[in-house]
């Protein structure tokens, strides 16, 4: 039988993490720009080995299970966090994969979509995370949602995260888009819309999707992520991390749209405590009951996502 909640001391959920980058705990420089941050990221994964991530996940798992967390909605890209995640689920805790797609190409979207779907990842309940609007393209996001509605699985995808995505989005310049030279097919072309807005046109928002970040949605988003029963999870450490403005949480709440916390990775926060998330949402987010904020971290939330 579930505890009961503790918002000092759970159990909690946390709704978005990767712990397959736990090995890179204190690699990067807190502060950086977004940009600053992927170069780095991208050469520390090409560096690191898979078992160094695998441990690092295993350790992520630790330190989850020492702070009181005992359900985690986790995003896998290279399957090094699945093992851990498998041995976590055998011991009681609630594990959710969310097996990440990432390509702009559009003729290799539905390969990409089916590759993720064929994936072993059994013993932990899983769902799809086409990465962001910007790195994936129409026809994956499509597909993508059309196959996590036919199972009735959850969709994960990072959105509206920075102020350069919209631009890329919106105008395809940016830092981003210098960035993703390369990564960009030769006649890639931005969709003219800002990340909320199209992931609507992809009917990828619902009742079974979560969106990660959401720092950056114009009014009209916030009203469609309420309309369309989405889900967004804020990462206050993450935020903070970065050192970025407005926190949303409190614009979320007010619109009435369903809000779970979470850390993000070790690449980029300092710690997997959700003690102390909820302690930072609540500071970041001043004249919200602090009660109502741990709330949002209550590990039976877990139900929502995971229901085995
Ligand atoms: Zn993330």
């Amino acid at each position: 039988m579930t505890p009961p909640f503790d918002p000092e001391a759970g159990p909690f959920l946390n709704a978005h993490c990767h712990l397959e980058l736990g090995h890179l705990r204190g690699a990067i420089t807190p502060g950086l720009d977004f940009v600053s941050w992927l170069e780095r990221l991208v050469q520390f994964k090409k560096e690191s080995s898979l078992a160094a991530s695998t441990e690092g996940a295993r350790e992520g798992i630790s330190l989850l299970r020492a702070t009181g967390t005992d359900a985690i909605c986790d995003v896998v890209s290279m399957y090094t966090s699945v093992e851990p995640l498998r041995e976590a689920s055998r011991e009681g805790m609630k594990t959710l994969a969310f097996r990440e797609i990432l390509t702009p190409h559009p003729l290799l979207a539905d390969e990409a979509v089916e590759t993720a779907i064929l994936q072993e990842t059994a013993g932990v309940p899983w769902g799809l995370s086409p990465h962001a609007p910007h790195t994936t393209s129409a026809p994956l996001l499509r597909r993508a949602a059309r196959e996590a509605r036919e199972a009735g699985r959850w969709l994960c995808i990072h959105a509206a995260e920075t102020g350069e995505e919209v631009e890329v989005m919106m105008a395809g310049t940016g830092p981003l888009r210098e960035f993703g030279a390369e990564f960009y097919p030769a006649d890639w072309s931005p969709p003219g819309m800002r990340p909320i807005e199209y992931l609507h046109e992809c009917g990828c928002l619902g009742p079974r999707t979560l969106l990660a970040h959401v720092n950056h949605a114009a009014d009209h988003e916030v009203e469609l992520i309420r309309r369309t029963g989405t889900s967004v999870v804020v990462c206050p450490g993450a935020h903070c991390w970065f050192g970025r403005g407005e926190f949303p949480l409190r614009r979320l709440l007010d619109a009435g749209v369903r809000v779970y916390l979470g850390t993000d990775s070790l690449a980029s926060n300092w710690d997997l405590d959700m003690r102390k998330e909820v302690r930072l949402a609540a500071e970041l987010t001043p004249g919200v009951d602090p009660a109502r904020i741990a709330a949002l971290a209550d590990a039976r939330r877990a139900g929502d996502f995971i229901s085995v």
